[in-house]
């Protein structure tokens, strides 16, 4: 039905490409431009409130026809503050549809609002920057978080629970002492945290926050923070200024922001502002007229369209102008197109070089509207250098098969062969061997947590037993080559268990006591341990570049397989200029003896303890103990 959008002669005609779209705000006026080129009249219409329903109408504004299929008006006055719609009229059905553009909105992102955005901005903006830089992503360390899971549990002890500001609280701490919140994952050594969808999403109620609980990945307005995070959803400036306020305390805490940021698909296809506005523009759909559906959430987006592209592009450019946001996760990006994916790379960092971009590549089947198209999968990674992809044989390699989670894994017990093992250890994939493109993780919100993947796994294991496995995990995917990425809580060994014990494998709209970070567990000794094994090991990774290289040459050149190592320990050598270091891994239970070359080596990583500052030193026979890694450095 709508296969003419994909057609060289409407792209001709209906590409527009300023940079206006959307209401422009000045204290005289506010111009509205709007992209509706199947419309034949479209009205603005002016609201005092931002709820939907309510009769409090201000005005009607007619707009006029202008270039490439957009549609113009002028409001004189200052609008700040004020809410409007578009009412769009194709072929007599008329929708009341929110701005695409919408920076802001009231509640349930119904309407948008005008803003003065520069009035929302928190003091100190001017002077607010990026606080990581390096020209490596290798260098960084991701941490995925939940907005809401961080303090929505009375043991955090932040009061704005389940709130951006609940970011900005760094003094709280648990009444045996150890910090929560932001101020336990900065203490690990992460650089960036990685915010799961912050923007404006459907599926929680905001005129009742706190009510439900969703990850958020459905989204509704792609360039609107999601009022159930803000304190007052109805008010248009709040959710913006307080998001604001959340990436600027982070930047001050020295750690990087990243936004999950999901443009693979809307929340309720012909419910989405612009497809209401151009009747399933935005929408894939196969030649019968179908919606394709790679996605699982009912239809995917058409970044090959020229409109969305754009959109997309902007969408990127204005979070990274507008919120310093420092990177970029794309959500199933697998669906979106290479050129979209180069031209957001290409125009984010002619302004912002630092600014990091990863996703998930994994082969979806999605109905593409132009034929030949490449896909943002793993497989074309050659083609988009600066883009990461999630590593899902690392994954599947340590913690066992994501399609059935009772088979184990290389840390729960699985054979696995010493070379497979050390080319996951190389960052060396089938579809990249570059280190800056391997993202390397064992748990993120998808699937269980690494805890409960084990305990899966293991039904039988003990507490004491998951957390030994959990921390030779950690010592693999953390010092591996390539962007070592953890969930949040993943080093206070996560659970996510129902009341009746059972393991939360999807906990997408479970309540916060199963997916909230729960901070008592700090004060068990065990999770301690478990802390300050990963302090230990981030900071071991930041101190040796042998860590952290980026040419695939030196990696295989440096990185090797020790020879002679006993049976079941698998242990590398990496040789740099002025030290080499062995790492070596054991997954059986029962303690073995490693020979070590000659020389007196310093042990840095060994049973439950990992540490920059070496430990002790030992030369010939060192004993690597069960389910442990160790590690030893010989200085030159
Ligand atoms: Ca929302």
């Amino acid at each position: 039905m709508y296969r003419e959008y994909s057609s060289v002669e409407f792209e001709n005609k209906y590409t527009y490409e300023g940079k206006d779209l959307g209401a422009t705000w000045s204290r005289e006026s506010t111009f509205f431009r709007l992209w509706a080129p199947t419309a034949q009249d479209v009205e603005i219409c002016l609201y005092r409130s931002g709820t939907q329903g309510q009769e409090d109408l201000i005005d009607r504004l007619p707009m006029t026809p202008d270039q490439n299929g957009t549609w113009v008006a002028t409001a004189s006055g200052d609008l700040n503050g004020v809410y409007y719609t578009y009412l769009v009229d194709v072929d007599g059905a008329i929708m009341e549809a929110c701005d695409p553009y919408a920076v802001t909105t009231g509640v349930n992102g119904n309407r948008a609002m005008v803003c003065d955005l520069k009035s929302t901005d928190p003091d100190g903006w001017d002077q607010d920057r990026t606080p990581v830089v390096s020209d490596s992503y290798s260098d960084y360390v991701i941490c995925e978080l939940h907005v809401r899971d961080l303090s929505s549990l009375a043991s955090s002890k932040i009061r704005s629970r389940g709130k951006f500001l609940g970011l900005t609280e760094t003094n709280e701490k648990l009444k045996t002492g150890q910090p929560t919140g932001i101020t336990h994952l900065k203490n690990l050594g992460v650089t960036h945290i990685h915010l799961m969808p912050v923007y404006d999403y459907g599926s929680v109620d905001e005129a009742t926050p706190g009510k439900e609980y969703n990850w958020g990945y459905d989204p509704v307005n792609f360039n609107v923070p999601e009022g159930t995070y803000s304190t007052n959803p109805y008010d248009g400036f709040t959710r913006v200024r307080e998001m604001k306020q959340m990436v600027h305390s982070l930047h001050q805490n020295g750690l990087g922001v990243i936004l999950d940021v999901v443009y693979n698909h809307v929340y309720h296809t012909f419910e989405f502002s612009m497809n209401q506005i151009v009747p399933g523009y935005f929408s894939r759909e196969n030649e019968a007229g179908i919606l394709s559906n790679g996605s699982c959430c009912g239809n995917d987006t058409a970044s090959e369209r020229s409109m969305v592209r754009k959109y997309i592009v902007d969408s990127v450019n204005y979070w990274a102008d507008e919120y310093h946001v420092d990177g970029f996760r794309f959500d199933l990006v697998g669906l979106l197109d290479v050129f979209t994916i180069q031209e957001i790379i290409s125009s984010v960092r002619k302004k912002h070089p630092h600014v990091m971009f990863y996703g998930e590549g994994w082969n979806l089947n999605t109905q593409v509207t132009k034929p030949d198209l490449p896909l943002a999968v793993q497989g074309n990674a050659w083609m988009i250098p600066e883009f990461a992809f999630f590593n899902d044989t690392m994954r599947d390699t340590m913690r066992g098969s994501v399609f059935d989670y009772h088979l184990p894994g290389f840390i729960s017990g699985a054979p696995v062969s010493k070379e497979h093992l050390l080319k996951c250890f190389q960052g060396r994939m089938d579809w990249s061997c570059m280190p800056n493109q391997i993202v390397n993780y064992v748990s993120c919100h998808d699937n269980h947590t690494l805890h409960d993947r084990i305990a899966e796994a293991l039904p039988h294991a003990e507490e004491a037993e998951i957390a030994r496995r959990s921390r030779l995990a950690a010592a693999f995917t953390l010092l591996s080559t390539g962007i070592p990425f953890f969930l949040a809580g993943e080093e206070m060994l996560r659970t996510k268990k129902t009341r009746l014990g059972k393991y939360v494998g999807n906990s997408y709209r479970s309540p916060d006591h199963i997916n909230g970070i729960k901070w008592n567990r700090l004060k068990e000794p065990e999770v301690q341990e478990t802390v300050r094994y990963y302090q230990g090991l981030l900071s071991l990774r930041k101190q040796h570049p042998l860590f952290r290289m980026t040419n695939p040459d030196e990696v295989r050149r440096r990185i090797t397989l020790l020879s002679g190592t006993p049976e079941g320990i698998t242990a590398f050598v990496l040789t740099g200029e002025s030290e080499t270091i062995i790492v070596a891994f054991n997954p059986g239970t029962a303690s073995s003896n490693l020979s070590l070359p000659e020389g007196k080596w310093g042990v840095f990583v060994e049973n439950n303890r990992a540490s920059d500052d070496v430990l002790f030193s030992v030369s010939g026979e060192a004993a690597v103990d069960g389910l442990s890694a160790f590690i030893a450095i010989l200085k030159k």
